[in-house]
Formats: C-alpha cells, sequence, structure tokens
C-alpha cells in the first residue's frame, strides 16, 4: 500500500498541467499502480518465487536423473515434481534446457580464511561450488562466533563453515615451540576448541606436516579430538606423512578417530612418494579395514597429480621452529646445515625422486621471475649448475628470502583414479579463493569440480556421473552434518547448480591457471541466482553454516 501513495501524490501536481501532460500522467500511474500490484503479487501470491523447467535431476544420493520441475521458496526447494509454471505462480523461470540440475557443490576442503575480503568466490561458483568448508591443514580462525558472524558486514556469495584448526590454537596458546604441551597449556587448547564447537564449527583440523602442528603427539590430539566429539564434530586431518611414510600417518588418523571415537575424514588422500606409486589398493585398504571395524572414515581428493604447498615443508620441520629468523639462525651454522642437506637427501631418496625438478613455483615474492618453473631449472639458471645440493642451496636461499608456494608433480594417476573410485571419496579442491591473474596457483582453484565433471566422468568413464555428483554433494553434507543440503529434495536449501553434461569441463592449466570452468549456465545460492552463465549477478545469497549441536 505504502507504494502507491507517491503515484496519488502526482496527480495532484499533474492537475496543474495542460491536458497532454494529465494524459501522459494518466498512464504513468496507471503503470506505476499495475506495477506495485505485481510487487504485492509477487511477495504474497505468487506460489514460487524461481520454477526450474526442462531438467534433468541428478538429486545428489547417487541415483539416476530423472525429469521434473523443481519450486523455489523463500531460499528452500518447497516441490520436486510436475508444476505447470505460469507468470501466475513463478516470480522466475529458468529453462534448464533439458541440461543436469543438481545440488550445489559442497567443497570440503578449502583455505578461505580471508574470504570475507573477496567475497563472490568467483573461481568456485564458476565450477558449481554452493557451500565451502575452510578451517582446514590446521589453520583456522580461533574464534569462530566473530569469524562466521562477519557475514552481517560482509554477506559472500557462497555458504561457508568452518573447522577448528589444532595448528591456530597451539599457535595461540604456546607459539611455534617444537614441545609437548604443559597440562596448563593443554587445557588452554581444550578450551579454545571446546568454545570453537560451540560457536559452531564442524569439526577439527590438524595439519601435522606443518608449524606447530607437526611438533604434536598423538596424545595431545587425542585429547583435543575427545573434546570435539563432544559436540558431534568431524575429525579432518592433513596427516603426518603422504610420503615414504604414509601408512603409518593413515594409521595415526584412524587410531585418533578409534580413542575419541568420532568420524575421520582423511584429507586431500594422495601418495605423493614415487617409491610407493601403484600402492593406492593398501592404502585404501586401510580405510577400509577401519570402516569394517566400525569407524566412520571418509577422504577427498582433488583431481590433480600434483600437489600444492609451501616450499618449507621440503625442508625439516626441527630447523623450521620458532620461525623464519630462528631458522636463519640455525642455518647459519655449518654442521646444522650439514645435517639439512642430510635429511634432505634423504627425504628425496624415501620418495624415489632423484631431484626437485617435481617442484615448481607457484609463486615467490622475491622473484616473481621463478613463478611457473621447477627448482631444478631454477638452480640451473641461477647456479650454472643443477646437481642435488646444487638445488638444496637454491631452495635454502629461497627459504631465506621469505619462502614460496609450491606445486609439487608427485603422484601418479593410477592412484588418482583408484582413489576417485572409492564410495567414502569426496571430491573437493583444497584451495583458496583465487585473485584472478595473480601468481601461477594450482589449477584445482579453477577446475577441480568441472574436470571430474568432464574429463574423469564424461571422457575416461572413471565413475558414473550420478555418483561423481553424490561425491560432491550429499556425501559432503553427511560427512560434516550439514543436514540440509547436498540434495534436491523438498525442505532441502535451494543451492542448485544447472550444467551441460556434455561441455562441462575445467580450462585451467598448470601453466595458465586462471581460467574459469566451462559448462554451468546457473548457480543458484539459497534460492537466488548469483551466476548466470556468464558473469556473476552481485548477489550475495551465502549463509554461514553451522555444526551439529548448535
Ligand atoms: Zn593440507
Amino acid at each position: 500500500m505504502q507504494a502507491r501513495m507517491p503515484a496519488l501524490q502526482s496527480v495532484d501536481e499533474t492537475t496543474r498541467l495542460d491536458i497532454h501532460m494529465k494524459l501522459f500522467s494518466f498512464f504513468l500511474l496507471l503503470a506505476i499502480v499495475s506495477s506495485s500490484a505485481l510487487v504485492a503479487t509477487s511477495q504474497e501470491n505468487f506460489q514460487y518465487d524461481l520454477v526450474i523447467t526442462n531438467a534433468r535431476i541428478i538429486d545428489g544420493t547417487g541415483n539416476p536423473w530423472f525429469r521434473a520441475e523443481i519450486g523455489i521458496k523463500d531460499g528452500r526447494i518447497v516441490k520436486v515434481g510436475h508444476i505447470s509454471p505460469s507468470a501466475a505462480t513463478a516470480k522466475q523461470i529458468i529453462d534448464a534446457k533439458n541440461q543436469i540440475v543438481a545440488p550445489g557443490f559442497i567443497d570440503v576442503h578449502t583455505h578461505v580464511e580471508d574470504i570475507f575480503g573477496n567475497p563472490s568466490a568467483e573461481n568456485f561458483v564458476r565450477m558449481g561450488v554452493t557451500s565451502l568448508i575452510t578451517g582446514n591443514c590446521g589453520g583456522s580462525a580461533t574464534d569462530i562466533a566473530e569469524f562466521l558472524g562477519r557475514f552481517k558486514e560482509k554477506p559472500l556469495a557462497v555458504n561457508l563453515a568452518t573447522l577448528i584448526a589444532h595448528g591456530s590454537v597451539r599457535a595461540k596458546v604456546m607459539g611455534i615451540d617444537d614441545r609437548a604441551p604443559t597440562p596448563e597449556e593443554q587445557q588452554k587448547m581444550d578450551a579454545l576448541v571446546e568454545q570453537g564447537m560451540k560457536d559452531g564449527a564442524v569439526g577439527l583440523s590438524t595439519g601435522l606436516i606443518y608449524v606447530p602442528g607437526t611438533y604434536a603427539k598423538t596424545d595431545e590430539i587425542v585429547e583435543l579430538a575427545k573434546v570435539a566429539a563432544r559436540y558431534g564434530g568431524t575429525y579432518a586431518s592433513h596427516i603426518r606423512n603422504e610420503e615414504a611414510r604414509v601408512v603409518d600417518a593413515i594409521n595415526e588418523a584412524i587410531n585418533i578417530g578409534e580413542q575419541a571415537k568420532m568420524p575421520v575424514e582423511i584429507s586431500h588422500f594422495k601418495i605423493s612418494a614415487k617409491a610407493l606409486w601403484g600402492k593406492s589398493p593398501m592404502t585404501i585398504g586401510l580405510v577400509k579395514a577401519a570402516r569394517e571395524r566400525g569407524l566412520t572414515v571418509t577422504v577427498d581428493q582433488y583431481a590433480y597429480t600434483a600437489s600444492s604447498t609451501s616450499l618449507d615443508s621440503r625442508m625439516p620441520s626441527w630447523v623450521l621452529a620458532g620461525g623464519r629468523a630462528e631458522g636463519r639462525k640455525r642455518l647459519a651454522d655449518a654442521t646444522t646445515r650439514a645435517k639439512v642437506f642430510e635429511d634432505m637427501k634423504k627425504e628425496l631418496k624415501e620418495r624415489g625422486f632423484k631431484d626437485y625438478s617435481y617442484a615448481y613455483v607457484a609463486s615467490y615474492r622475491a622473484n616473481p621471475e621463478f613463478n611457473g618453473k621447477n627448482i631444478a631449472e631454477i638452480t640451473k639458471q641461477v647456479r650454472g649448475k643443477q646437481k642435488v645440493d646444487e638445488q638444496i642451496e637454491q631452495i635454502l636461499e629461497m627459504y631465506d628470502k621469505g619462502g614460496a608456494s609450491m606445486v609439487y608433480r608427485s603422484m601418479s594417476e593410477g592412484d588418482v583414479q583408484n582413489i576417485m573410485r572409492e564410495p567414502f571419496t569426496m571430491i573437493a579442491s583444497d584451495s583458496g579463493v583465487r585473485e584472478f591473474g595473480a601468481g601461477v596457483p594450482h589449477p584445482r582453484g579453477y577446475g577441480n569440480n568441472a574436470r571430474v565433471l568432464g574429463h574423469y566422468v564424461r571422457d575416461l568413464k572413471i565413475v558414473t556421473l550420478e555418483d561423481a555428483i553424490r561425491k560432491m554433494t550429499s556425501l559432503p553434507a553427511q560427512t560434516f552434518n550439514l543436514r540440509d543440503r547436498g540434495q534436491v529434495r523438498e525442505g532441502f536449501a535451494a543451492d542448485l547448480v544447472i550444467f551441460d553434461p556434455a561441455t562441462v569441463g575445467d580450462k585451467a592449466t598448470f601453466e595458465q591457471p586462471h581460467q574459469y570452468a566451462e559448462g554451468f549456465s546457473s548457480v543458484i545460492v539459497n534460492g537466488q541466482v548469483v551466476f548466470d552463465g556468464s558473469k556473476m549477478t552481485g548477489v550475495m545469497s551465502g549463509q554461514p553454516l553451522y555444526g551439529n549441536k548448535h
């Protein structure tokens, strides 16, 4: 009713004008009254805010596709079935044109602590991702209420959940010291994890190759895991070793889950040692055996044979204790330096690599000219020689100058495919929000989901389309207790993607990663279109997602 008041007022004003203007105003008034009537109807009388027609629905459960219309109201799926949409029943109609309509993808393994500075998360949205779980690998905000509370000031295009991370909690309580916590310190860490879970974290994460997580023994983590378990959390771990000692590391994660009586989710499940390529049936077997004993164990995976992490992680963790300044002091000592060379050569040998030609620089602030080149190439360029000793010298120099982020081409295609086939494997990117054009990051941040749907489903037929979608939707939702997401189902949140199964695919490569995925014509978050097939709409309809007991 309020909308009509200004229109009536304008009639009074027009009485002073000539007849032509009166006529003009009359029609203007008609237009205003009828459009405000339309607005009134859309708010009150439309049965649906959005109806999707001509859809082949893959509902996220793994069931084969079926035809139906989807009716959406107030951000929820209210009908999956027959709807004859008309202007009277639906405010907006999207014709899916016989394409696949699936639940929006839930990426359970991301690193987006900085997302509130880049709220459209375009690299994720454009490969169909509508929900992110961050705080992985031991790094998260430590005040979860404050972190998720930022939505109020800074809405996002995607939904966001977070883990509470052991590494960040440990750093807050005891810095980056290489020692066990005192009982008081352990209590302080327990309390931080408890508060994080109360504030809505979906579980506890660890990063046991990173400083300071790597300094923790198993019992320290078990105690924290027990706290998270009381609140229905999942234990998500970047395990202690993904290389020559991957078996011990998988067993440690499973052991923590068994002691804390909580579900285990092993992050970016892989074998990063050439010496163990082809052994994935054995590592998968450890997961299967734990499941047979009754422990919920799942894994996530990105669909590439290269990993991405820091250059520092190539160095022994004892050198890194206390931070870069401390590390530099240690490396200045000739005996210590010799020990570092020895440890690094031993690691290479254990993993079955002859040198560091598998290690590519993604981003090196001190000299961006190195970006995209491998350590062997860089060493040759800088030092004229590229023996392993020179390559280690080069790595230590780059550490000294601030370190680098890296891409490591260290996995076998056969293992990637074996892991993808397992029913408990989720598809997750391990990516951050990408700044378009910046650096040479791992392409997974632009292509991961699309690569699975195009390369692995359509081209290689490693898994079916329905199963691939399940790995991106209902399985992630089940694993992290996101109970009203991950399926095309009445009552569930209307997070949906529409894509063409014939053209969906990734464009991003290791050489040119800044290329968006193809084949997606709509991405809908909580009932609103955030990507329309060619551009982000600017709509920020994402929501914070809270854990089990919230
Ligand atoms: Zn990780």
